[in-house]
């Protein structure tokens, strides 16, 4: 279902609200207004100094089992790049360099029964030690692998798949 179907009074005055899929959400009583805007996220495709990519095995859903690069959603006033290097850090442990913004896509993120639009920034990084604890409730494994070797059908979600797709249009 998508977000905005799921308000069924204006969250400020309670008045009912009519089941129509309008964006905004605007109160005929009190002009409470919401826009339902794409939540953000900041993703890695990381690089060690051999020249392969770090995948992870999503531990929950959306998703789960399925292969992702690392990343996560931005806080509130906080930068792309730096919520990027908090999620490198806490799901994987790991510090990296030479952030390059590469590319974005709009998502969609399947989270208990309400399909959320996202859009996601993706980021080349490199990484020198390599040694990985993983925050295993995000983390069910992770790989280093040949990017030209790894299939975007591997990949759980689209925006993912034409990350890597963009990364080997511009590595060639
Ligand atoms: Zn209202």
């Amino acid at each position: 279902m998508k977000p905005n179907l799921t308000f069924k009074h204006c969250p400020q005055c309670g008045h009912p609200k009519t089941p129509e899929d309008k964006i905004p959400f605007e109160c005929e009583v009190c002009e409470y207004t919401y826009y339902f805007n794409p939540t953000i996220a900041a993703a890695g495709l990381i690089l060690n100094t051999k020249g392969q990519m770090l995948f992870i095995e999503r531990a929950k859903e959306p998703a789960k089992g399925k292969l992702a690069v690392v990343g996560g959603f931005i806080d509130n006033g906080e930068i792309a790049e730096d919520a990027l290097e908090r999620e490198i850090r806490e799901e994987v442990g790991l510090t990296v360099s030479n952030i390059q913004y590469l590319a974005c896509f709009p998502n969609q993120y399947n989270y208990k029964n309400i399909t959320y639009p996202v859009l996601d920034f993706f980021y080349t990084a490199t990484c020198e030690d390599t040694r990985i604890k993983p925050d295993q409730t995000e983390v069910a494994g992770y790989h280093w692998l040949d990017p030209w070797l790894v299939s975007e059908s591997d990949l759980a979600f689209p925006s993912m798949q034409k990350a890597l797709a963009r990364w080997k249009t511009t590595n060639k």
